[in-house]
């Protein structure tokens, strides 16, 4: 996989302006930034990279069962690989049906003697130790966040991990007012959650899952995804040191049917997945008519509409936020840029230098801000996507920015002259790839956003507040952000409608998802 971005050549129009010149980055670009004086100073970061050595890795994890380490009863294990450099890691244990019996007996367990008849203001003590100590670990979790997933160290540092933390500390808040949360109403714990996760946030997916099922009383039995099981198997140890009864987190590693194994057990009460939307029919499918309740969140092809009154600066880094971080690999990344066509082409031009400025490479150097593709197959997924855009006759423009020699890395690119029907407008990437689309007026612009099989999220850039309160009436998302992208917070609800899945996380409508209110529990 390595070969096929080595040294890649940029295609399409590679332009260099101004200050985004940047050495090694443009045929164009100068090697060194005159002072008008004949000096020269070299314009290039020096190396900044975080040290790795506050992860002491093993060489093998086995999974977390009823409060211990346990080695797969069917004695096999998968390699989990840095996707920077495709090194291994470590082996993970690949869990067998068996192996999901065991977990969800000992979630059982644990619910019937331990966690469902804890009081809330018990239960609050462990999620505050669990966020309190995800805090003082936090570098460590963000330097393994970013060997195991890709993603640069400066976003599992400032995002990742203190949000994931958050989630812990807000929901450590509900857990003794559950009552007041819902008055009226009598809530109780649903019994036994099942939780598969992918891989984009593999510790704050975690968290988004694991902190709202604990607040409201349910145990639970996590699968992590095969590329990046490494948080969540040291999440494993947070949980020891939090000295949480053994049993209310249990975690089975392994591949896909594993997760259907897990979601299918008849003593699972809950479901919750977060993934493609094509494994979150197949889990629908599987769970329905059963008692079990479910939670979808699935893919997006958020639109990021910018009209010609929005502050320019501003939403260029919104829309290149809302596109690159990540890589891009985020399931409400603006993907979609609707500017309006009166400002389109400075728009995009503005864009694409800034797109010539950022530093795509080594994850754990601190000035990264485009990282390694988390696998091979995703790499191979948006590859794919990037040629269907050029056969369909969209154009393209990437830097010419040098890629590593090893690991799955990918060029920022921009497609221009796309049109709505064409794939890159209509599939999921899951990649550091902006398809341009323009409109005229606001009418338009609501038509091309919600002309998509899925309803996540979308983004709205205008300086009137009464254009916004429009827009956002009439957008089919989950969630609309208006003059920023990508903001996340534990108190907002989060998730989807049509395609993107059903159901929230975040918020008290998080805490719904894990209750029973008229007070029947299981
Ligand atoms: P998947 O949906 O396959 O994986 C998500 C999780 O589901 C992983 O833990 C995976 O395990 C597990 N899983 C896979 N198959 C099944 C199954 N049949 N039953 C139960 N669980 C299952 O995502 P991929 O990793 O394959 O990515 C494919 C595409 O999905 C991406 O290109 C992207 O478009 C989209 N995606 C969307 C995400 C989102 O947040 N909305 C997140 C990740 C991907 P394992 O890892 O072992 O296969």
């Amino acid at each position: 996989m390595a070969e096929k971005s080595v040294g890649k050549p940029a295609t399409g129009v590679a332009v260099q302006r101004g200050r985004s010149a940047d050495v090694g980055r443009g045929t164009d670009a100068p090697s060194s930034w005159a002072l008008g004086d004949g000096q020269q100073i070299p314009w290039e970061y020096a190396p900044a990279p975080e040290a790795r050595d506050i992860v002491q890795l093993r060489s093998r994890y086995g999974m977390f069962i009823n409060g211990k380490e346990v080695a797969p009863r069917g004695g096999e294990w998968f390699t989990t690989l840095d996707p920077a450099t495709e090194e291994p890691l470590a082996e993970i244990a690949r869990a067998d049906v068996e192996d999901v019996n065991q977990a969800v007996g000992a979630a059982r367990r644990s619910f019937r003697r331990d966690w469902g008849r804890m009081p809330g203001r018990e239960r609050a003590k462990y999620l505050f130790r669990i966020a309190r100590i995800l805090q003082e670990r936090s570098r460590e979790f963000a330097v393994l966040e970013t060997l195991d997933g890709g993603k640069p160290i400066k976003e599992s540092r400032d995002v990742d991990v203190p949000l994931a933390a958050a989630h812990f500390w807000y929901y450590a808040g509900w857990a003794d007012k559950l009552e007041y949360a819902f008055p009226a109403r009598d809530p109780q714990p649903l019994g036994v959650a099942a939780q598969v996760i992918p891989w984009n946030f593999p510790l704050l997916m975690l968290a988004w899952k694991i902190a709202p099922a604990l607040a409201a009383g349910n145990t639970v039995v996590l699968k992590p995804a095969s590329s990046t099981p490494l948080s969540a198997l040291f999440f494993a140890d947070v949980c020891r040191q939090a000295e949480l009864p053994p049993g209310v987190v249990n975690i089975v590693t392994g591949p896909g049917e594993i997760g259907l194994a897990l979601v299918q057990h008849p003593d699972v009460d809950k479901v919750a997945f977060t993934g493609s939307t094509a494994v979150g029919k197949t889990i629908g499918r599987a769970v329905a008519g059963s008692h079990k309740a479910l939670t979808l969140e699935l893919g997006g092809k958020a639109a990021n509409i910018v009209f010609d009154d929005a502050p320019m600066d501003q939403a260029i880094e919104g829309v290149v936020n809302g596109i690159f971080f990540n890589q891009g690999e985020v399931c409400c990344a603006g993907s979609r840029l609707l500017v309006q066509e009166s400002i389109a082409e400075p728009f995009v031009e503005r864009l694409k230098d800034r797109l010539s400025t950022l530093r795509v490479g080594d994850p754990l150097d601190k000035n990264t801000d485009v990282g390694a593709i988390n696998n091979a197959a995703q790499l191979a997924k948006i590859e794919e996507l990037v040629e269907a855009g050029q056969a369909e006759g969209a154009e393209m423009y990437q830097p010419a920015c040098e890629l590593p020699a090893r690991g799955y890395f990918v060029r920022p690119t921009l497609f221009t002259n796309v049109s709505q029907s064409s794939r890159i407008a209509q599939e999921e990437i899951f990649g550091p790839v902006l398809s341009v689309i323009t409109f005229r007026t606001p009418a338009e612009a609501i038509e091309k956003a919600n002309n998509t099989p899925y309803g996540l999220s979308a983004g709205v850039w205008t300086e009137k507040g009464s254009r916004i309160l429009a827009m956002v009436s009439k957008l089919r998302a989950g969630v609309v952000w208006a003059n920023t992208f990508n903001r996340f917070d534990p108190t907002s609800p989060f998730g989807g409608y049509k395609e993107s899945g059903f159901g929230r996380e975040g918020g008290l409508h998080g805490l719904l998802a894990y209750l029973d209110l008229d007070g029947e529990g299981h």
